[in-house]
C-alpha cells in the first residue's frame, strides 16, 4: 500500500521498541506482495512489558483511581479509533484482505468496545452480606493485576479491543500478544492508550511469534489472567500453561455452527443471513454460518437460491471495496487458502455435491470463489471441521430431533441458529441447542452487550455483555467484627 510505514516496532512501557527476535515481514493478501516490517518481539521483551504492566498494577495508578475516571480513560481510546479511522481501515485491509468497509466497520466495532467497557467501569460494586449483629460484611471485586491478551488475525483490531476495554476499564495492565498474519493495525491500540493519558506500561502491545513470544506470555509467572482468542490445540497449550501458575483464563475458541432452517422459515429473508453468516470476512468468523441444515422440502429451492448468493458475490482486493455491499476480499494468506480449497475437494471426495465455488481465483492474492457444498452428512470431515474459509456446507433433515441431533455433533459449541416462524419450535430449539449463544431468525443478531463464549471445545468463560467483566476481576469478602 502507498504510504504505509515501512517498519512499525512493538509498544512496550510506553516506548516504541525493537523485537529481540528480530523482524518479520507483513504481507498483503490481496496481492501477494511484501508490506511491511514489524519488530518481532522475543521472550526478554514479553518479559519487559509484563514488569512494566505488573509495576503499574502494584503502583496504583490504575486501581486507585475512582472507576468513573478510568472509564473516561476507556472511553476516550474508543474514541481515538474513530478519529484515526481513515488511517487505520486502509492498514487493516491491507494486511488482513476484507474489504474496506469492512475494516471500517471493525474500527468502529472495536470503538464501540471502548464506549460500552468505558460505561461500565462504575457499575462493578459489591455487596454487603448480613451476619447478623456484631458483624459488617461486604464484598469488593478487584483486578486480577496482569492480564495477558493473545489476539488472532481475524479481527485484529477488534478482538484486541474486545479484551483491552474490559480489562482495564476494571483496572487491569494489559500486555497484548498481536498475531504474525495482521500486527500493524493494532500499533492504533497502543496510540489511543497514549493519547487517553494511560500510564506508561498500563497498555504493552507486542507482535511475536505464536510458539515463542505467545508461549512465553502464557507461561510467564508474573500473569494474573489470560484471556485468548484463536484455534482449539493452541487453547489447549494455553490452558495447559495457565494451569502451572494457577491462573484462570478465558478460552475463545472455534465453532462449526449451524442453522436450523424449518418448512416455515422465511426462505428470503435467509439469504440475507447467509450472506453475512458465511461471506462476511470471507467466512474466517469464529460464529460463522458454516452449516446449513434444512428440512428437506426446502432443500433444493435453498441450494439454488444459496448458490446464487455465493455467486453474486464480487470478490477481488479489499481496497478496491469501499462500499458495503455483495462483496468479498482474499483470506489472510494463501496457506489459509489452500487449507480451504483442499477441505472443499477432500468433501467432494467422501461424496459432498461442489454446488459452486471451491476453487482458488485466478489473480493474484489469497482469493476463494465463494463456496456451497450440498449433500454433506454429519460423518464428513467437512461438516465437522472448522473451515475459517467462505464455505457453506448445506444437510437436511426430516425431523426436528434429527435436526438438533446433527447441530450439537459436533465438538464444537459457539453459536447456534434457528429460523422459523413456530415460536414453540424456536424455543425448543433455543433450549436443546448446546451453544453459548442462539440466534431466532437473524444470524449475528446481538452486540456488544450481549455475552459470547462456548460450550464445548468452543472454549470457556465468556466476552462481550456484563459477563465479560467477571472474567477480569475477583472477589475479596471482607468481615468486620463489631465492637458492641
Ligand atoms: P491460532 O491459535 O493459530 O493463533 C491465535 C494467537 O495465538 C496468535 O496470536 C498466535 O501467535 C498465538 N499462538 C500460537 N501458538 C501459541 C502458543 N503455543 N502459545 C501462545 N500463543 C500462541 O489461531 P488463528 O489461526 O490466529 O485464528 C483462527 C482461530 O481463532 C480459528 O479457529 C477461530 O475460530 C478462532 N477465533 C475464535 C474467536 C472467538 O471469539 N471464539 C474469534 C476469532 C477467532
Amino acid at each position: 500500500m502507498a504510504g504505509i510505514a515501512p517498519y512499525w516496532r512493538n509498544y512496550v512501557d510506553g516506548h516504541w521498541t525493537d523485537g529481540g527476535a528480530g523482524r518479520l515481514t507483513v504481507t498483503d493478501p490481496g496481492s501477494g506482495a511484501a508490506l511491511a516490517e514489524h519488530a518481532l518481539a522475543d521472550a526478554a521483551d514479553v518479559d519487559r512489558a509484563v514488569q512494566a504492566a505488573r509495576r503499574v498494577h502494584l503502583s496504583g495508578a490504575l486501581t486507585d483511581l475512582r472507576p468513573v475516571e478510568r472509564g473516561r480513560m476507556v472511553q476516550a481510546m474508543g474514541r481515538y479509533l474513530l478519529d484515526h479511522i481513515d488511517e487505520i481501515a486502509p492498514v487493516l485491509t491491507s494486511e488482513q484482505g476484507k474489504p474496506l468497509w469492512e475494516a471500517r466497520r471493525e474500527v468502529q466495532g472495536a470503538a464501540r468496545y471502548f464506549e460500552y467497557y468505558g460505561n461500565q467501569a462504575e457499575t462493578v460494586e459489591g455487596r454487603s452480606i448480613p451476619l447478623g449483629a456484631g458483624y459488617f460484611d461486604f464484598t469488593m471485586h478487584e483486578p486480577y493485576g496482569v492480564s495477558a491478551q493473545i489476539i488472532p488475525w481475524n479481527y485484529p483490531v477488534e478482538m484486541t479491543a474486545r479484551s483491552l476495554s474490559a480489562g482495564l476499564t476494571t483496572g487491569n495492565a494489559c500486555v497484548v500478544k498481536t498475531p504474525e498474519l495482521t500486527p500493524l493495525s493494532n500499533a492504533w491500540l497502543a496510540r489511543a492508550a497514549e493519547a487517553a493519558g494511560l500510564p506508561a506500561g498500563a497498555v504493552n502491545i507486542l507482535c511475536g511469534l505464536g510458539h515463542e513470544a505467545g508461549a512465553a506470555l502464557a507461561a510467564h509467572p508474573d500473569v494474573n489472567q489470560i484471556v485468548f482468542t484463536g484455534s482449539v490445540p493452541t487453547g489447549i497449550a494455553i490452558a495447559t500453561a495457565a494451569a502451572q501458575n494457577v491462573v484462570p483464563c478465558v478460552l475463545e475458541l472455534g465453532g462449526k455452527s449451524a442453522a436450523i432452517v424449518h418448512d416455515d422459515a422465511d426462505l428470503d429473508a435467509f439469504m440475507n443471513d447467509v450472506r453475512w453468516g458465511i461471506y462476511f470476512n470471507a467466512g474466517q468468523v469464529c460464529s460463522a454460518m458454516s452449516r446449513v441444515i434444512v428440512h428437506e422440502s426446502l432443500h433444493d429451492d435453498l441450494v439454488e437460491r444459496v448458490a446464487g448468493v455465493a455467486q453474486t458475490m464480487s470478490v477481488g482486493p479489499g481496497i478496491e471495496r469501499r462500499e458495503a455491499g455483495m462483496n468479498m476480499g482474499a483470506m489472510v494468506s494463501d496457506k489459509q487458502r489452500d487449507r480451504a480449497e483442499s477441505m472443499v475437494a477432500h468433501a467432494a471426495g467422501q461424496g459432498a455435491r461442489l454446488v459452486t465455488g471451491g476453487h482458488r481465483m485466478n489473480i493474484p492474492g489469497a482469493f476463494l470463489e465463494p463456496t456451497v457444498l450440498a449433500d454433506v452428512t454429519p460423518k464428513m470431515a467437512i461438516a465437522n471441521k472448522e473451515v475459517f474459509g467462505p464455505v457453506l456446507s448445506v444437510m437436511r433433515f426430516e425431523t426436528e430431533d434429527e435436526a438438533i441431533a446433527i447441530a450439537n455433533g459436533t465438538p464444537y459449541g459457539l453459536v447456534g441458529g434457528v429460523f422459523t416462524r413456530d415460536l414453540d419450535r424456536a424455543t425448543r430449539a433455543a433450549r436443546r441447542l448446546r451453544a453459548g449463544q442462539v440466534f431466532v431468525n437473524e444470524w449475528f443478531a446481538g452486540g456488544v452487550e450481549t455475552p459470547f463464549g462456548g460450550y464445548g471445545k468452543s472454549g470457556y468463560g465468556r466476552e462481550k455483555g456484563r459477563e465479560a467483566l467477571w472474567n477480569y476481576v475477583q472477589t475479596k469478602n471482607v468481615a468486620i467484627r463489631l465492637k458492641g
